[in-house]
This record gives C-alpha cells, sequence and structure tokens, in this order.
C-alpha cells in the first residue's frame, strides 16, 4: 500500500514525521519538513511518498528541494 503525504498541505509547527516539524521552505516558500540525510546537504521535503513492505517501510520524496548549507 502506498501512502503520500502532502506536507505542503499542513500548517507550520505540525510535527509529520518522527523529529520532523514542518516549516516554511526557505527556497520555494511552500510548507514541507526539514531533513539531514546523513552526510548531504539538508532538504526540505514538500511531498513523499510511503509503501509498507513485509520488512518494513519505504519513504521515497517525490517533492523536495536541496537546500544550501
Ligand atoms: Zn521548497
Amino acid at each position: 500500500m502506498i501512502t503520500i503525504d502532502d506536507f505542503t498541505r499542513m500548517p507550520e509547527g505540525t510535527i509529520a514525521t518522527p523529529g520532523g516539524r514542518v516549516v516554511r521552505c526557505p527556497a520555494c516558500g511552500r510548507n514541507g519538513v526539514l531533513e539531514h540525510p546523513g552526510n548531504d546537504a539538508p532538504r526540505c521535503v514538500h511531498v513523499e511518498e510511503s509503501e509498507i513492505l513485509c520488512d518494513g517501510m519505504r519513504t521515497d520524496p517525490t517533492d523536495c528541494c536541496e537546500l544550501a548549507q
């Protein structure tokens, strides 16, 4: 089953993911969740696709902005 999370529709300050709060994206001005994946540049995820698999959950950002540090 695939679910789509559209963070642009959530108000600022909403806890959308574990540890992820909705903020206004400094790059495009829409709402999104800030992520800091490993050593990569932080990104602001606007739309995310999640799929429940037998061995866990896979999430794929389908719409996000890379943020310069
Ligand atoms: Zn953005």
